[in-house]
């Protein structure tokens, strides 16, 4: 049987995808030959990446824009200092909203001086920093929009002259926005895209160019850009699987229609989070994210029983990272509302019988 999916990444597809993923590796387009095979210089596979980089920015309404797309490696974690690398000349602006910030800060710190401009350590990150200035001198300025082990998403971007740089690993495609503020997005597939193995970056070219260091061939976005994303073999198959899921996304209409779907599941699981005694959330209301729920139990001693009844539900994918503790519902795009019904049940169900 199926299960019901809430792992944070890696994590949930569309069925769909799954059956004409595993179809191309058998037999790609009746070609006679497998997916895997094939050249990444063949026409089959070029109209794959073409598809793909031009469907990125159609879904996010950055066509004719200025804007490439990518598909690059490394994980979202290269482009933490592959951003430094290719844009910080003296001062970088970064909001440190938990682990993948404080990361991407690290990288920056070897480039250049970073202004760290807010913060939300003090409560281990269970919250969006809001009153904070992006000095008008940074290079640019480098935030998370959805913090995928705390649980906390942005609702609202500084306004600010410089580059506006944005991790959006965990909420890409989920929910609309005007993504033209930004002037490069990044997103690791693995979480609301496709598979693991890929990175899509977002650039708007005119920033690039403007520091004075030399940038290894395949560090530097402009090598990329010049050789629409096949300066070196990329990822086929993970590109293919995120085309799969872009087409998917497109048939679902789109990051509207998406969005529509993704407000319910997160209603569903939030309203029971506040009404139910025996949880509570760890992130603050107006901050919580609509990817990543975070709570916990109130009484400890219930979580042999909880675990036991959400396992037998055939729930995956539930504990929360480490450095939170508690339960993560992760709701990606491709999840169900019946699951997060299910789960739901268990957990009134819980309230009911403790
Ligand atoms: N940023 C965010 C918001 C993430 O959730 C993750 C992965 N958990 C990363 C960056 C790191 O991604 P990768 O493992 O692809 O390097």
């Amino acid at each position: 049987m199926k299960k019901h999916n809430f792992s944070a990444g890696p994590c949930i597809l569309p069925e769909t995808v799954f059956q004409e993923a595993s179809q191309a590796i058998l037999d790609y387009n009746n070609s006679g030959l497998s997916i895997l095979e094939i050249s990444h210089r063949s026409k089959d596979f070029v109209d794959v990446m073409e598809e793909a980089r031009s469907l990125s920015l159609e879904l996010l309404g950055l066509e004719n824009k200025g804007y490439k797309a990518l598909f690059l490696q490394g994980g979202a974690s290269l482009e933490f200092l592959m951003v430094a690398y290719n844009l910080l000349e003296k001062k970088a602006a970064y909001l440190n909203t938990g682990t993948w910030a404080d990361k991407a800060i690290k990288e920056a710190k070897l480039f250049g001086e970073v202004d760290v401009v807010a913060s939300s350590e003090n409560r281990n990150f269970n919250y969006i920093p809001k009153k904070y200035t992006v000095p008008e001198d940074a290079d640019y300025f480098h935030c998370t929009s959805n913090n995928t082990i705390f649980g906390t998403q942005m609702k609202r971007f500084p306004k600010t002259s410089v580059p506006m740089v944005c991790d959006m690993s965990s909420d890409i495609f989920s929910r609309e926005m005007d993504f033209s503020k930004f002037d490069l997005i990044y997103a690791g597939a693995q979480k609301n895209m496709g598979p693991a193995g890929t990175t899509l970056v977002i650039i708007k070219e005119d920033i690039l160019g403007k520091v004075s260091r030399k940038i290894p061939a395949m560090l530097n976005y402009k090598s990329h850009i010049d050789k629409d994303s096949m300066y070196n073999t990329p990822a086929v198959y993970a590109v293919y699987i995120s085309l799969l899921n872009l087409r998917w996304l497109k048939a679902q209409g789109g990051i509207s229609g998406i969005e529509e779907k993704n407000k319910k599941k997160a209603q569903l699981i939030y309203s029971e989070i506040d009404i139910n005694p025996l949880f509570k959330g760890f992130a603050a209301e107006e901050d919580r994210s609509k990817m990543n729920a975070t709570f916990n139990l109130v009484k400890d001693s219930l979580k042999e029983r909880f675990d036991k009844s959400w396992k037998d539900a055939g729930i995956n994918g539930l504990t929360g990272h480490r450095s939170v503790g508690g339960y993560r519902a992760s709701m990606y795009n491709a999840l169900p509302l019946e699951s997060v019904q299910i789960l739901v049940d268990v957990m009134s169900d819980l309230e009911r019988k403790a």
